[in-house]
């Protein structure tokens, strides 16, 4: 086994704490990883305070995973020791279904659908038809720490003129926006909308404008338009009624990255007939929408559940291609708990990226989880 130090929770009611584990050792088809750098994704909040009800205790965090290949087991071809590799939301699937062989493992059909990074099978296996587990475990410990074991076939190369600390969160942010981007066929010339400017709309402003579209983003916060506009995006305040009058029916394609119910009947108004408007934020209940402006129009309201495997590798290349990084703040990891107060208020410019050299600088004694 590998001593694992990192932070966690055993409690939805309390703050992440130094805490210590065993990882099992890298099997013949595993990569060993020595965690550099984990982004703060707003998942990470929702699950430490199991706001989706779905949170399997103790909880380590961490999906936007960048390190250096410290061990690869007897079979490991597409990785060696030095290497600087990420790892995403997904650690393993199913292989067999329909969309695993399809290569949208991010889709898998299997009766406990995809292994998430942390929290474990995304179906656990009190849910799961017979109470299978075809993952044989009921949890897993994320990137908030200084170690992680992954199958190769999840590890991801991280291009050589990407700084390692930007990449990260490329891994949830980056992907979960540049997949429906790319499933909706956004080209040159697009008028794109982006709605919310958090971590998540960022990344799809910076994206959707490097594939050569019109972007303008939606913000409740008045200090980002100007934000909006060091990125070349046009920024508009989500309740200034005028100016969204102004771009009705004038949308190829909206994203929305609100990470909680919200509205989008205001948004769907600004889409042009036949146009997608496309929720990747949020994974509860939207507020009821107003079918009368879908049919009228031939309008789509879609969702999407981050990236496949492929497509990481695609939006890592795509962004070293283009010179695209995520806007970070490195915090160390005794920071962490103010991030996730500062994220809940909408208070990043965009994205905390946790130095995990950190933890060898921690003073309080590393708990047994
Ligand atoms: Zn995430
Ligand atoms: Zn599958």
């Amino acid at each position: 086994m590998i001593n694992a130090k990192g932070y966690g929770t055993k409690h939805s009611f309390t703050d992440l704490k130094p805490v210590q584990f065993e990882r099992e050792e890298a099997g013949a088809h595993e990569v060993e990883i020595e965690v550099l750098y984990c982004g703060v994704c707003h998942s990470d909040i929702h699950q430490v305070k199991n706001e989706w009800s779905n949170t399997v205790y103790p909880c380590v965090p961490g999906h936007e995973i960048v390190g250096r290949v410290r061990k690869v087991g007897a079979h490991v071809k597409a990785h060696a020791v030095g290497d600087l590799v990420g790892v995403g939301c997904m650690i393993d699937s199913c292989r067999a279904c329909a969309p695993c062989r399809e290569g949208e493992e991010n889709y898998c059909e299997s009766p406990n659908s995809w292994l998430a990074t942390y929290n474990g099978p995304m179906v656990p296996a009190k849910e799961a038809p017979n109470g299978e587990n075809i993952y044989g475990r009921d949890n897993t410990f994320g990137g908030y720490s200084d170690v992680v074991v992954v199958k190769e076939d999840f590890v991801l190369a991280i291009p050589a003129s990407l700084a390692p600390e930007a990449a990260a969160p490329i891994l949830c942010a980056g992907v979960t926006t540049y997949s429906p981007l790319k499933q909706w066929g956004v080209k040159a010339g697009d008028k794109v909308g982006v709605l919310g400017f958090g971590g998540l709309g960022h990344m799809a402003a910076k994206l959707a404008r490097a594939m050569g579209a019109e972007v303008t983003v939606f913000t409740r916060s008045k200090d980002k338009l100007e934000l909006a506009q060091q990125l070349g995006v046009t920024g508009v305040l989500e309740d200034d009624d005028k100016a969204l009058e102004k771009l009705a029916s004038s949308f190829d394609f909206i994203l929305s990255t609100v990470p909680e119910k919200h509205d989008v009947n205001p948004f769907i108004e600004l889409l042009k007939r036949d146009a997608t408007l496309c929720v990747v934020g949020a994974l509860e209940p939207l507020k009821p929408i107003d079918n009368q402006e879908l049919a009228f129009h031939r309008k789509r309201v879609a969702g999407s559940l981050i990236g496949s495997i492929a497509e990481t590798r695609e939006v890592l290349e795509f962004c070293a291609e283009h010179g695209i990084a995520p806007e970070i703040e490195i915090i160390p990891i005794q920071d962490v708990n103010d991030a996730y107060r500062k994220v809940e208020k909408a208070d990043v410019h965009f994205r905390y990226v946790i130095d995990m050299a950190s933890l060898k600088d921690e003073k309080s004694e590393f708990a047994d989880i």
